[in-house]
C-alpha cells in the first residue's frame, strides 16, 4: 500500500560523503578491544570479571542493573590488561575493560549451530534476548526486554512494526545489513513478532526501496500473522516514531483496521534478536558506515564492537586533511566523537569525520529572521523564540512547555543558515526540564 509522508516539515537530507550502499567490508580485527560497561541509555553493567582474568567470545563480562541497563559480552577471546575511563563531549564519564586478543574463537567463523526457537514461548524468548544484551541498535540503545516488558500494560492488539525506511542517507550501515542479511532479519522479524504476542506485523519502507521491500516480503515466508507492506515517503523525519505512527494510524484508519500499541524495531535490532534466539550469540559485531568529506575511502564496515574509531579510519585511508568534526551517529544528531581511542559500540551505526562546511561544523552569527526553522519543524515549534528565549532575548509571554514537544530531529539546526546550535540547545533544556 502507497502512503503520504508526515505533513508538515522535515527536509531532504542528502549528504554525498556518506559511504556507498552497495555492500560492506570486514574490519581487521582489533589486538586491544576496548569495550564499554555503557553501551544503553541505562546505568552502568556490572563487571564480572578482572584485569588478569582470561575471557571467551560472547562470554558475560559486564551484568546489566536494572532497567535501561543491558548485559555486557566479550566480542574477542583473550586476558583483561586494564580497564580505562573517559569523559564523553557531553560531559559523562564512561568506563571500559581493554581484552588483548588471544586464544581461538568458537563463533567467528566456525560452522553456526541453530536452535529451533519455534517451541519456545513469548516469556522464554523475552529472557533469551535479555540474557545476550540486545539493545536498540539503531537508537538510543534501549534494551529490547525492557521494550518487551512495557508491551505487557498495553492493550491488545500489538503491532511489531518493521522499520526499514531510510529518510536519512546515514543509514547507509542498515541499508546494507538488509541487503546481506535479509534471510535473517526476516526471521529475526517473527521471533520478536513471539515474543511480544503480536497481532500484526506491518513492514514500513521507504517508497523508493520498492523492490527490497518485496524482496523482503517473500523471505517473511508463511505466517500465522497477518503481515502488511507499507511504502512511505523518504522526506526526514519520516522514520521518527511520531512521524512514522502519524502515517500508519492513517493508513489503519483507511484500511480498518487496529494497529493498537506499536512497537517499531529497526534491521540491526531484529539480526541481532535473531543471533541470540537462533544462534546463542550476543553482539559481537556491527555494520557501521564511515564517512564523512575528511575521509579518504568512505565504506560501510563489519566491524567487532570494541574496534577503536582511529583504527577504523585507518582502515579507511586515513584522512585526506585535519578534520574539523568528529561524531557517531548521524551528524544531524550524532555526538562529537572526542578522542579516536573511543572504541565502536553495540549502537554506533554510523561514525564520520568532517573537514568543515558541514553541519554542525561552521561558525555561529546572530539570527537572520530568516523563519527557515519554524517552516521545517515538523511539531511545528518555533525554534528560534525557543532559542531566543534560552538565551534570555524571548519573550516573557513564552509558553516554555512547548519545548518538551520537540523530538530532537535536528531539521530546524540543520538549516538554520546562522548556524545556530538551536534543536542541540532544546533538547539540552527540555531534558533539564527549565
Ligand atoms: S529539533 Fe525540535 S524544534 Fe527543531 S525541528 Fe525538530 S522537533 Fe522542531
Ligand atoms: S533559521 Fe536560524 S536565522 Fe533563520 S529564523 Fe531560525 S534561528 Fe533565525
Amino acid at each position: 500500500m502507497m502512503l503520504d509522508s508526515f505533513l508538515r516539515g522535515g527536509i531532504r537530507y542528502t549528504d554525498s560523503t556518506v559511504p556507498p550502499r552497495t555492500s560492506s567490508v570486514t574490519a581487521f580485527l582489533p589486538g586491544l578491544s576496548v569495550i564499554p560497561l555503557v553501551q544503553h541509555i541505562g546505568s552502568r553493567a556490572n563487571p564480572v570479571v578482572s584485569v588478569g582474568d582470561r575471557v571467551r567470545e560472547g562470554m558475560l563480562i559486564g551484568r546489566g542493573q536494572g532497567l535501561g541497563s543491558a548485559n555486557i559480552h566479550a566480542t574477542v577471546p583473550g586476558r583483561v590488561v586494564r580497564t580505562v575511563s573517559w569523559k564523553t563531549a557531553e560531559g559523562t564519564t564512561n568506563d571500559a575493560l581493554v581484552i588483548k586478543l588471544d586464544g581461538g574463537f568458537e563463533k567467528l567463523g566456525r560452522h553456526e549451530e541453530v536452535f529451533p526457537w519455534q517451541s519456545l514461548s513469548s516469556f522464554e524468548i523475552q529472557r533469551v534476548i535479555a540474557e545476550y544484551g540486545i539493545v536498540e541498535m539503531e537508537g538510543s540503545g534501549r534494551p529490547v526486554s525492557d521494550m518487551f516488558y512495557s508491551l505487557r500494560s498495553a492493550k491488545d492488539p500489538v503491532t511489531l512494526v518493521v522499520r526499514c525506511v531510510f529518510d536519512d542517507p546515514w543509514l547507509a550501515a542498515d541499508y546494507v545489513l538488509l541487503k546481506e542479511r535479509m534471510a535473517a532479519i526476516a526471521e529475526g522479524s517473527r521471533i520478536a513478532a513471539r515474543a511480544g504476542r503480536m497481532g500484526r506485523i506491518v513492514l514500513v519502507f521507504s517508497r523508493k526501496e520498492k523492490d527490497l521491500a518485496q524482496l523482503f516480503l517473500d523471505n517473511m515466508g508463511k505466517s500465522d500473522l497477518p503481515i502488511t507492506l507499507v511504502l512511505t515517503g523518504a522526506w526526514y523525519p519520516q522514520r521518527n516514531h511520531r512521524e512514522l505512527e502519524l502515517v500508519l494510524r492513517d493508513y489503519a484508519k483507511k484500511e480498518g483496521i487496529e494497529l493498537g500499541t506499536i512497537l517499531a524495531l529497526g534491521p540491526a535490532t531484529l539480526a541481532a534478536i535473531h543471533d541470540a534466539v537462533k544462534l546463542k550469540k550476543p553482539i559481537l559485531s556491527r555494520y557501521v558506515a564511515v564517512g564523512g568529506s575528511a575521509i579518504k575511502k568512505p565504506q560501510v564496515m563489519k566491524v567487532q564492537i570494541g574496534t577503536r574509531i582511529g583504527e577504523i579510519f585507518a582502515e579507511c585511508g586515513g584522512f585526506v586533511d585535519k578534520p574539523k568534526r568528529i561524531g557517531s551517529g548521524s551528524p544531524l544528531l550524532g555526538r562529537t566523537v572526542v578522542d579516536l581511542d573511543e572504541p565502536v559500540i553495540k549502537t554506533s551505526f554510523a561514525i564520520f569525520a568532517f573537514l568543515g562546511g558541514q553541519l554542525g561544523s561552521g561558525i555561529q552569527s546572530k539570527c537572520i529572521g530568516c523563519g527557515e526553522c519554524r517552516t521545517v519543524c515538523p511539531v511545528g515549534l518555533d525554534p528560534e523564540a525557543l532559542y531566543k528565549y534560552m538565551k534570555g532575548g524571548g519573550t516573557k509571554d513564552f509558553k516554555f512547555g512547548w519545548a518538551a514537544e520537540c523530538h530532537g530531529c535536528g531539521c530546524c539546526e540543520a538549516v538554520c543558515p546562522s548556524g545556530l546550535p538551536l534543536s542541540t540547545s532544546i533538547i539540552r533544556s527540555a531534558l533539564k526540564g527549565n
